[in-house]
């Protein structure tokens, strides 16, 4: 059962530059997956194919089976993304953010308010649940964005850059977070550039640059090669 099955991705932007050529990537339900590589080499093209905010020119991505071209309101259903820019209306309470995106997945609202309830306290936002998310600190939209993409309780979680500019202590705070999503069932995949935070969570590492996969790999494995 994968939770991830990319074949042949290869995306040309407009304009003709050709940023993933051929990316063949399969990530296993229960996996801690880390998209490595150098800025510009294709990790958040990737990402922007698997959750439909970005067109591919080729190739084939299931979630769960699901493939987003024949059968995306299922693929969406089973996938939460964090993405690295802050995309919420900034003049929308924290708590009703929850409640609105889970009507995207047409979750009725009472399951919608108790989901929303158990990710605020998790993510220690509880107290700012009436807060308009414009008040909240860099650190508090950080988590408000995990927890927004965990309110339809996705099945794969995708964060783009998750600790990028993050102080120690809130990266320290959300590898736990996602540390516990993790051992409690749902699979992760993140993109990053710092090797550490890849070291640090998953089990598997793949690296990207100048859009192929130059490696696929087992943690303990690339470590041993380095
Ligand atoms: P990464 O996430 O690994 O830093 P990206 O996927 O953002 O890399 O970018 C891969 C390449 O595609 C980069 O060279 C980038 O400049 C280019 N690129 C990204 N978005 C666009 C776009 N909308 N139009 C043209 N080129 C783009
Ligand atoms: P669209 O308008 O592309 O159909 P949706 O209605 O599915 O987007 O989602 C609306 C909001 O949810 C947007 O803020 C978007 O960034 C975000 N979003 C889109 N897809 C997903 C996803 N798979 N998981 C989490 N959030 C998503």
């Amino acid at each position: 059962n994968d939770a991830l099955r990319i074949r042949n991705l290869n995306k040309t932007y407009e304009g003709g530059f050709q940023a993933l050529k051929g990316i063949d990537l399969t990530v296993q339900s229960g996996d801690f997956f880390a998209l490595l590589g150098p800025n510009g080499a294709g990790k958040s093209t990737t990402l922007g194919i698997v959750c439909s905010l970005v067109n591919k020119t080729g190739g084939t991505v299931e979630v769960f089976g699901h493939s987003i071209d024949t059968d995306l309101a299922r693929a969406k259903m089973n996938l939460g993304v964090v993405p690295q820019e802050m995309n919420f209306n900034q003049f929308e309470k924290v708590f009703d953010i929850l409640v609105t995106q889970a009507g995207y997945y047409g979750i009725p609202t009472k399951k919608a308010a108790e989901s929303a309830e158990r990710y605020l306290r998790q993510l220690g936002l509880w107290d700012k649940r009436n807060s308009p998310a414009r008040m909240l600190s860099g650190g508090m939209k950080r988590r408000l964005m995990i927890a927004r993409a965990l309110v339809h309780e996705p099945r794969l979680l995708i964060l783009d850059e998750p600790t990028a500019g993050v102080d120690i202590e809130l990266r320290r705070s959300m590898w736990t977070f996602l540390e516990e999503m993790n051992r409690r069932g749902t699979t992760i995949i993140l993109t990053t550039h710092y090797l550490e935070e890849a070291e640090a969570l998953c089990r598997h590492i793949a690296i990207i640059d100048e859009g192929r996969i130059v490696k696929n790999t087992s943690k303990r494995d690339l470590l041993r090669q380095l």
